[in-house]
């Protein structure tokens, strides 16, 4: 069986299982695991035949993969979206195909699910970054049904989430098109959930939105805004805001983000997206501020739908090692950070912020803290 740490949660196991044995189970931090139960388990060892981490083939070259810098021509939807908006242009072709497109969407309480849509009307749910790791549910097999119905599916989400669903799929399907992001990894859910909760009793109120991706102050600066039921409103810049300086240095990252086994820069999907850091650097003449995606064609699949759209589309054609500098994670995984344990055992005891600041500039008590925490796990 796979060990827990290289795990992404993708549940093909679970979904695959002929004998309905295997449940998603979440660990102290709310990261789904499978859970075998061995009563019921016949030992065929189809999980582990499906499992996309134990089947991983490495792919080597890069001659293959178009690499341009991108943004959608709608203004509006650019501010609208992360980066350069391109994953709504590939979403708005396939609803207008009368397609179901799947993605990541907030649900009443700000918990983050995949959700499929096949209206162009609920667009918005899916679209922006959501830094918290989605549950797929049964996104899996409604996938299946839909396209054994013949419909026409656009998958989007991590890589790890995308090769688990091409792994439980078993054979490829036309009516199947795949987008992945470089993904730097994806927090805890449980650290989102307490995050909201001290929020929600500084502001006295409510979460009524929240936007990981806003654009006020500049792609480039981008902020965590949250509003509230009674008008007030959060907004920090990504390099202020606690829940964010704990995503990018690697508090919270689930423990196979930091041994990603999906860091080939072909990746099984048809489309890659992601921001264009280094822009400014690379190409300073199309950097604008207003955000831009860094899109990679990887299959005849991807590269015929964005022919499809590029009336839509602007696009510059860049060559694709000039971008590992300003975009490590297209390359390597992230570097767990030496106090994760240890902001992981005390995010809920003390203000957000105050612990994330404690392990940035940890005292000599916090050094002594994480010290026994080390020797009580069994680390030391
Ligand atoms: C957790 C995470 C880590 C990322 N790390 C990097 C990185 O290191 N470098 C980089 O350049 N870009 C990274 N990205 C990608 C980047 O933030 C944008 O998503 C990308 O530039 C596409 O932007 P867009 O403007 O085309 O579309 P957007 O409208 O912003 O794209 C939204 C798409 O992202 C999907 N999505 C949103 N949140 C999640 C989630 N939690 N899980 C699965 N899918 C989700 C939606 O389903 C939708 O398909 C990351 C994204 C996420 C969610
Ligand atoms: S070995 Fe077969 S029956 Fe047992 S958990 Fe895996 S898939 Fe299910
Ligand atoms: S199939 Fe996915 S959930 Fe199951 S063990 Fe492998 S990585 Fe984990
Ligand atoms: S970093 Fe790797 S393991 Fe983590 S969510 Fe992204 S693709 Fe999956």
């Amino acid at each position: 069986m796979l060990p827990v740490k290289d795990c992404t949660g993708c549940g093909a196991c679970s979904h695959i299982c002929p004998k309905n044995c295997i449940n998603m189970v979440a660990d102290n931090n709310g990261f789904l695991y499978p859970q075998i139960n061995n009563d019921k388990c016949v030992n065929c060892s189809l999980c582990e035949k499906t499992c996309p981490v134990l089947n991983k083939h490495e792919q080597k070259s890069i001659t293959s993969v178009n690499c341009y810098a991108a943004k959608v021509n709608n203004d509006g939807i650019r501010h609208n979206s992360s980066s350069g908006g391109v994953f709504s242009v590939i979403a708005e072709k396939v609803l207008k195909n009368n397609g179901i497109v799947y993605g990541a969407a907030f649900d009443e309480n700000f918990v983050v699910k995949h959700i499929g849509i096949s209206s162009i009307d609920d667009l918005d749910l899916l679209r922006r970054s959501k830094y918290v790791q989605s549950d797929l549910n049964n996104a899996f097999s409604l996938v299946e049904s839909n396209l054994k119905e013949g419909k026409t599916v656009l998958f989007t989400g991590t890589p790890c989430q995308i090769e688990g669903l091409i792994a439980y799929l078993k054979k490829p399907y036309d009516n199947l098109t795949t987008v992945d992001f470089i993904c730097h990894g994806v927090p805890a859910p449980d650290v989102w959930e307490e995050y909201k909760k001290q929020l929600k009793a500084k502001h006295k109120a409510e979460i009524t939105k929240v936007n990981f991706r806003d654009k006020s102050l500049g792609w480039k600066n981008f902020s965590l805004r949250v509003e509230f039921h009674n008008g007030n409103v959060y907004c920090n810049t990504f390099k202020n805001d606690p829940y964010m300086k704990a995503f990018l240095i690697n508090l919270d990252l689930r423990n196979s983000c930091y041994t990603c086994k999906f860091k080939n820069i072909i990746h099984k999907s048809d489309i890659t997206v992601a921001d264009f850091w280094g822009i400014d650097k690379i190409e300073p003449s199309i950097d604008d501020d207003k955000g831009l995606s860094l899109l990679l064609l990887n299959t005849d699949k991807g590269k015929v739908l964005i022919t499809e759209t590029e009336n839509n589309l602007t696009l510059t054609e860049i060559d694709i090692e000039k971008t590992f500098p300003y975009n490590p994670c297209i390359i390597k995984p992230s570097v767990e950070h030496n106090f994760r344990q240890y902001f992981l055992n005390s995010y809920t005891k003390d203000d957000f912020g105050n612990v994330v600041d404690s392990c940035l500039k940890p005292s000599y008590i916090t050094r002594l803290k994480r010290k026994a925490l080390q020797i009580k796990n069994g680390d030391i």
